[in-house]
């Protein structure tokens, strides 16, 4: 069975009046090592356009 353990997470954070989402990492992360992260926002309104590209990736970040 397949779990998904990201080894980042996000967080949607607000710097001067606009939100800003930040990625904080689990643990050590090696070097080529993909960032993964959990897709939840303390935010649902508004959806964020995903760019990485990656085939499990659903489009957006939340
Ligand atoms: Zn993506």
């Amino acid at each position: 069975m397949f779990t998904f353990q990201p080894n980042c997470y996000a967080k949607v954070i607000t710097v001067d009046g606009q939100k800003k989402i930040v990625i904080y990492s689990r643990r050590d992360i090696n070097v080529n090592e993909e960032i993964t992260y959990d897709y939840k926002f303390p935010i649902e309104d508004e959806k964020i356009p995903c760019l990485c590209g990656a085939s499990t990736c659903r489009g957006t970040l939340n």
